[in-house]
């Protein structure tokens, strides 16, 4: 079948406007570690997915979906110790401030969750959150996604600026007046909030920006902010769907970030593969929810969700990947920030262990977004057989996000084709 037969079918099948990346769209058909293979058999290094970031196609990942499948597989209104203990597993990688769990089966559910979860302890209503971010695709988590940008506004929202060095409010501020500038525009949006009648029910961010980006935020932003909210009678949300289990070089992004949550929000890769997210907080945030919920999630809390995150949380200790992403995610960065004074299109390298955004601007100075150069970088680093995307507020930030198995070999050759590449579009 061709490609054009494919894409036409699909459209009628799925109805047309389901996304698809790149202009030539991809046909892949298996994956294996960090590779995914087209339905031709040609090889593509994937420096794009975190839901395998164990590497595709893991062995115990396998067996163990294989095993308790067979073994069983129910709702979660049974006891169980597997689930019991995951949830246990899963707390103790936090702080001792978080306690239980609820099981969810995405990033968005556990952040609709987190939310309502947040609405309850205080009683309040109001969301704040970054005028760049996307937290999920329900009715009430989608109206977080650009809030004030052109969409219908939700009366219970306000955004603030992502905090960034880049495009800063003024020039030449220090990291102590850019956080004083961006906690300024994060107190007015809470005070916006009280002034509305529906108070602050909590702050919920990314813990490292990365649907803005993967700005870098000034020292100190996030803890000072934690604070303003809590004085406000808020509660902390981090969503860690991207940036937590490993990511960043350590556990949760929160670290990197310093400060601590009140809830933290897990998904993509908790399940390799299978839906799996979680919604972990201390145990009288989690009983405030349930109580009022009587919340139940069919395929949430399954022995086969305990079975499949258990495998992964074991597989990331006994390969090392935190250490893997630490190590590799800071040579390639290292490497990829010594090629900006050399390409005028680069405006910035960015990121934290395996998870780098290259900003690309235009020529002039002004750090002005390109999206088009991205698009066009990404293409043709596909076309080179590495798989990469563009992100960040502007879609100008080509975003590096591959599993955690990534090498220091794959680094290397993803650092020719890069050098090559540069090269072809400066002709
Ligand atoms: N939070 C963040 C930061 C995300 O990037 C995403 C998805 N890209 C989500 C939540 C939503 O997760 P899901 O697609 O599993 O609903």
């Amino acid at each position: 079948m061709t490609r054009a037969s494919l894409l036409e079918r699909r459209d009628r099948a799925l109805g047309a406007g389901a996304q698809l990346f790149y202009t030539t769209p991809l046909t892949i058909v298996r994956g294996e570690g960090v590779c995914l293979f087209d339905d031709e058999g040609r090889r593509y290094v994937d420096m794009y997915n975190n839901v395998p970031c164990v590497g595709h196609g893991h062995p115990r990942v396998a067996e163990a979906m294989a095993r308790q499948q067979g073994l069983l597989n129910v709702h979660n209104r049974y006891l169980h110790e597997g689930i019991v203990a995951f949830a246990e597993r899963l707390s103790a990688l936090h702080g001792p401030a978080i306690e239980s769990v609820v099981f969810c089966c995405s990033g968005t559910e556990a952040n609709e969750v987190a939310i309502r979860m947040a609405r309850f302890a205080t009683g309040r209503r109001g969301i704040v959150c970054t005028n760049a971010t996307y937290h999920g695709n329900s009715e009430l988590v989608g109206s977080l996604t650009r809030v004030g940008a052109g969409r219908p506004a939700n009366p219970e929202a306000r955004a603030f600026p992502f905090p960034e060095k880049l495009r800063p409010p003024a020039p030449g501020l220090s990291d102590d007046a850019l956080t004083e500038a961006f906690l300024e525009k994060l107190g007015e949006a809470i005070a916006q909030l009280e002034a509305a009648g529906v108070g602050l029910a909590a702050l919920i961010v990314c813990s490292i920006f990365a649907n803005e980006g993967l700005p870098d935020a000034p020292r100190g932003f996030m803890g000072r902010a934690a604070r303003m909210v809590r004085e406000a009678g808020g509660v902390v949300i981090a969503d860690e769907v991207q940036a937590g289990y490993g990511r960043t070089g350590r556990w949760w992004g929160y670290g990197v970030t310093e400060f601590s949550p009140d809830i933290v929000v897990t998904g993509k890769p908790m399940g390799a593969g299978l839906p799996l997210a979680a919604t972990a907080a201390s145990r009288s945030l989690v009983e405030g929810f349930r109580a009022k919920t009587r919340y139940f999630n069919t395929f949430a809390s399954t022995p086969l969700q305990a079975a499949v995150g258990m495998t992964v949380l074991d597989i990331i200790e006994d390969e090392r990947l935190i250490e893997n992403a630490a190590k590799v995610g800071g040579a390639l960065k290292a490497a990829l920030a010594e090629r900006k004074p050399r390409c005028a299109r680069i405006g910035d390298v960015r990121g934290h262990g395996l998870f780098i955004g290259i900003e690309m601007v235009k020529d002039g100075g002004d750090n002005s977004p390109d999206r088009a150069a991205a698009i066009d970088l990404v293409d043709r680093l596909k076309e080179k057989g590495f798989l990469t995307s563009n992100a960040g507020a502007f879609g100008n930030v080509v975003k590096i996000r591959p599993p955690l198995t990534f090498a220091m070999s794959d680094a290397e050759a993803f650092l020719e084709a890069f050098d090559a590449t540069l090269a072809d579009i400066d002709g």
